[in-house]
């Protein structure tokens, strides 16, 4: 289809089609129920060798495509993490796609580099990061990760392992909690550190870093000849959203000179409400610091914001300055193939400038109280019911519990839980997962998909006890 009149009726169209879905998003399965090579085996083994109409396109969208997905934008998603969407950002990301514009270096799109500096200083302010610091969309908190863990062995190392590789260098030891996002372990293996140097610290009774452990290790580490070279502490960890002690960390990594890098990838966005500021008390003596508007602010995937203390440190470790992308105003903008891994960058300021002006800094506010509010409900749930056990404490928007009914061994309740999700899930009417708090398997209630209201909730709460009585 090359036929610009065509492409109106058909975008007319597939906006039809985006309206359609979210009325009935509600009555898709929020799990698919297909089962593995159901999909693939749906398409012909080689591609059409002419052009098929739209139409037919767009059909099987609807009966091959869509039967195959998990519909996250449900208000009955209760799995994971939110990975939100809001009307504002989708109509912004339909731009986007139009303009079609790669974002590498300021010279190719001068609106949005410029757009993107300012957007990453309204979202500095709005979860009260330190004034100075400097920010870049990255397209996951996985890659921000990297990239802070590749600078702290540069500016360690005076940028000689840029150039010379780590033969001939010291054995640096990278510190996190037993319950640290698996990115941290794929960026220390990508790093280049060797994943034997990644030090798994004791967390406390509440599931956080004990800063006395990590104290310990280093010690422990210098005695051995090792060399302490950064920590990451993570605010909302993905099992049980455990907020790990900031200033304490931060005040080890200061007396022991180390990097310190800060994973909120789900919880920064809770740090637009004052009362959940506490979280980054001590956030001066960090170094990096990563969350995702595409997780919990209502923006589409993928959106992560990286900020950084010391700019310089960044630009030093990546930047790259080929002829053919030498521009006159480099040095004097920002251009972005610099601050990450990445060279090609799609235009993803556009999206947070939708969704902020959209709703406002208020309304981005009242939606997180809501489910906040929501999960804190569910909470007293559990803790009200008797066959019921909540398994850690509920800082954020995440409810860990299990069914447990009177005299159940650890081994049954096991059984139990496991089969109770299972269950759960093929109803299709919510989607569920599960984790393990302490080597007990848990269910987690995950409140905080964009549509998600309080029926949702309390529908799933009764689901989730229906189904739990005709276990037994
Ligand atoms: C989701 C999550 C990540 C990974 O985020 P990506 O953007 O998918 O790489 C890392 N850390 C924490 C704490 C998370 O919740």
């Amino acid at each position: 289809m090359n036929d610009l009149d065509k492409f109106r009726e058909y975008a007319h169209k597939v906006v039809d089609r985006m309206v359609d879905y979210y009325r009935n998003v509600e009555n898709y399965p929020v799990k698919s129920l297909v089962a593995p090579g159901d999909i693939y085996d749906l398409f012909p083994e080689l591609p059409p060798a002419t052009g098929e109409e739209m139409d037919e396109i767009l059909r099987d969208f609807d009966e091959k495509i869509i039967p195959g997905m998990t519909h996250w934008q449900s208000p009955n998603f209760f799995a994971y993490f939110p990975a939100n969407s809001s009307y504002p950002s989708v109509l912004a990301e339909m731009l986007t796609a139009t303009l079609a514009a790669q974002c590498m270096i300021w010279e190719t799109s001068p609106a949005a580099a410029e757009l993107e500096e300012k957007m990453m200083n309204w979202l500095k302010q709005m979860i009260g990061l330190p004034a100075a610091w400097e920010g870049v969309i990255q397209d996951t908190a996985s890659t921000a990760t990297l990239a802070s863990l590749i600078t702290a062995r540069e500016k360690r190392s005076e940028y000689r392992i840029n150039e010379e590789g780590f033969s001939g260098h010291e054995r640096f030891r990278i510190y996190v909690s037993t319950e640290t996002h698996s990115s941290i372990e794929k960026g220390v293996k990508i790093a280049g550190f060797g994943r034997s140097n990644l030090v798994k610290c004791k967390v406390r009774e509440d599931l956080s870093f004990d800063p006395e452990d990590l104290r310990a290790r280093i010690e422990e580490d210098l005695k051995a000849g090792y060399t302490p070279l950064a920590v990451v502490a993570t605010l909302g960890t993905t099992s049980t959203t455990a907020v790990d002690p900031l200033r304490e960390i931060g005040e080890i990594t200061r007396a022991y000179d180390l990097w310190l890098h800060v994973d909120a990838a789900l919880a920064g966005s809770a740090l637009i409400l004052p009362e959940y500021r506490w979280m980054i008390d001590g956030i001066e003596q960090a170094d990096t610091f990563v969350f995702n508007p595409h997780k919990w602010l209502f923006t589409n995937f993928d959106c992560s914001a990286y900020f950084v203390k010391d700019r310089e440190a960044l630009l030093r470790t990546f930047e790259i300055l080929p002829e053919y992308l030498k521009t006159s105003t480099h040095g004097h903008v920002n251009d972005y193939r610099d601050w990450g891994i990445p060279l090609g960058r799609r235009f993803r300021a556009l999206k947070l400038w939708f969704v902020i002006r959209s709703f406002g800094v208020s309304g981005l506010q009242a939606m997180l109280r809501e489910h906040l509010r929501l999960a804190g409900f569910i909470r007293d749930e559990v803790e009200k019911d008797p066959s019921f056990e909540l398994m850690a404490p509920v800082p954020l928007n995440t409810v860990c519990f299990r069914y447990h009914p009177e005299n159940t061994t650890e081994e049954e309740l096991d059984r139990l839980n496991t089969l109770l999700l299972d269950k759960v899930n093929r109803s299709g009417k919510a989607y569920f997962t599960h984790t393990r708090v302490k080597g007990k398997y848990t269910i987690r209630f995950m409140i905080g998909q964009t549509h998600t209201r309080e029926k949702h909730v309390k529908n799933a709460w009764e689901l989730i006890r229906t189904v739990s009585r005709s276990l037994s």
